[in-house]
C-alpha cells in the first residue's frame, strides 16, 4: 500500500511581492485528511499570503503547492479554478454572503462551479444547512440572520461540495466571544465528522483549542 497523500502539501514556498517585500520565505506545510490545524501568527507575519497560496488564489514566487495531489503550477487558470471549486471550501471573517439571496441560495452558490445540476443543488444546500443546524432558516436573507447564523451559512456553503480542505480565515474575528465559541464548536464537530480544516488566526486562545498548531513569523514556520 502507498502512504496516504496529504490533502495539502506546501514545499519551500516563497513569495516576494513586486517592490521586494519577502512575505513568505521557504514555507513547508503538510495537512493530512482529517486534520484540524491552526495557522497562527501576528499581523504582518504572512498569514494572508499563505492563505492565498494554500487557497490557490495566488501562486508562490518559488516552491510547490499541491492540493489533493495536484501540483498547481502545472494547471492552467481554468483548471486551477475547477480544482479550487472542487477541493477547497472557504470561510471568511466577514462571511461574504450575497444579501439578495436566501441562506439556501447562498449555500447553493458553492455548487455553481462544480457542475452540479440545478435540481440537485437545492437538496444539497438544504442538507448542508441542516448540518450546521440552520435548516429552519433556509429561506432567510443574511440581514435577517445574526452574525453567528451568517457564519454558519457561510460554513454550510464551504461544506456543500464536500471539499478536501476547508480553509477558514479568522472565522470568529467578526463575532463576539460567545458566538465565536459556538462557531468554533461547530468547526470542531465537523472535523470530528471527518472534515479537514485549516484555520488561520492571530488569536492564541483559539489556536490553543485546536489539535495542531503551526506558527508563522516573518514569513517562516517556527513550529511544525
Ligand atoms: P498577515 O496576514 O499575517 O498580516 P500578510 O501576508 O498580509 O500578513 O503580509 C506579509 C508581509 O507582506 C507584510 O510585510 C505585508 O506588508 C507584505 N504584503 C502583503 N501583501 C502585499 C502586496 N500585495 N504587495 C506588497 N507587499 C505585501
Amino acid at each position: 500500500m502507498t502512504a496516504p497523500e496529504p490533502v495539502l502539501s506546501v514545499r519551500n514556498a516563497s513569495m516576494v511581492y513586486p517592490g521586494g517585500v519577502t512575505a513568505l520565505a521557504g514555507v513547508d506545510l503538510d495537512v493530512m485528511a482529517g486534520e484540524m490545524v491552526a495557522i497562527v501568527g501576528p499581523s504582518g507575519s504572512g498569514k494572508s499570503t499563505l492563505l492565498n497560496i494554500i487557497g490557490t488564489l495566488d501562486r508562490p514566487t518559488s516552491g510547490t503547492v499541491r492540493v489533493a495531489g495536484q501540483d498547481i503550477a502545472t494547471l492552467s487558470d481554468r483548471r486551477l479554478s475547477a480544482l479550487r471549486a472542487r477541493e477547497i471550501g472557504f470561510v471568511f471573517q466577514q462571511f461574504h454572503l450575497s444579501d439578495g439571496l436566501s441562506a439556501a441560495e447562498n449555500v447553493a452558490t458553492g455548487l455553481l462551479y462544480a457542475g452540479v445540476p440545478r435540481r440537485h443543488r437545492r437538496d444539497r444546500a438544504r442538507a448542508a444547512l441542516d448540518r450546521v443546524g440552520l435548516g429552519h432558516r433556509a429561506g432567510h436573507r443574511p440581514h435577517e440572520l445574526s452574525g453567528g447564523e451568517r457564519q454558519r451559512v457561510a460554513i454550510a456553503r464551504a461544506l456543500v461540495n464536500k471539499p478536501s480542505l476547508v480553509l477558514a480565515d479568522e472565522p470568529t474575528g467578526a463575532l463576539d466571544t460567545a458566538t465565536g465559541q459556538t462557531v468554533l464548536a461547530l468547526l470542531h464537530a465537523l472535523n470530528a465528522d471527518g472534515t479537514t480544516i485549516a484555520l488561520i488566526t492571530h488569536d492564541r486562545d483559539i489556536a490553543a483549542s485546536l489539535p495542531r498548531r503551526v506558527e508563522i513569523r516573518d514569513g517562516r514556520m517556527v513550529t511544525r
